[in-house]
């Protein structure tokens, strides 16, 4: 056996497939003889096959990082869904005390109205006007609030 036959069948399994039927054969043959070569072969296929296993990894990788968004989205919907309790039970808040102050105000805006003078509906006019404006500016606080949560985070509450 001459080195260059060595060197041949080396070069042969380094090109792997795509090799003609007579190169197949004769390389066949020569490892059969050759256990240096054929330990040569084993390790270069070993090296393929990892190469080969390379897609799986990144799989498995994909799989990983799939399951992270959707522990993440769970999370922000969960979230979403306390936002929204605490929007809602702001929101009952509000309209209790409204509901528990309206008798007191419009008692004291009759009171008021009367002390100064002034007709009926103009009395009546600043209480609406007093009791609604509250309301107003926080459920635009609340809505404001809301959207700049959103933009900050995915598109997920909704
Ligand atoms: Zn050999």
């Amino acid at each position: 056996m001459t080195r260059s036959a060595h060197d041949e069948a080396r070069e042969l399994i380094a090109l792997g497939e795509g090799l003609t039927d007579a190169q197949q054969t004769w390389l066949r043959l020569h490892l059969d003889e050759c256990e240096a070569c054929r330990h040569y072969a084993e390790a270069a296929n070993g090296v393929v096959r990892s190469l080969r296993s390379l897609p799986l990894a990144a799989d498995a990788r994909l799989v990983r990082a799939t399951q992270m968004r959707v522990r993440f989205h769970a999370s922000r919907l969960r979230e979403a869904r306390e936002r929204l309790w605490l929007v809602g039970m702001a929101c009952l808040g509000v309209g209790l005390s409204a509901t528990l102050t309206v008798p007191l105000l419009w008692r004291l805006f009759q009171w008021m109205g009367e002390w100064a003078g002034v007709s009926a509906w103009v009395w009546q006019a600043g209480f609406a006007f007093f009791w609604i404006a509250p309301a107003l500016v926080v459920s635009a606080l609340l809505l404001a609030r809301g959207t700049h949560l959103t933009d900050n985070g995915e598109k997920h509450w909704r």
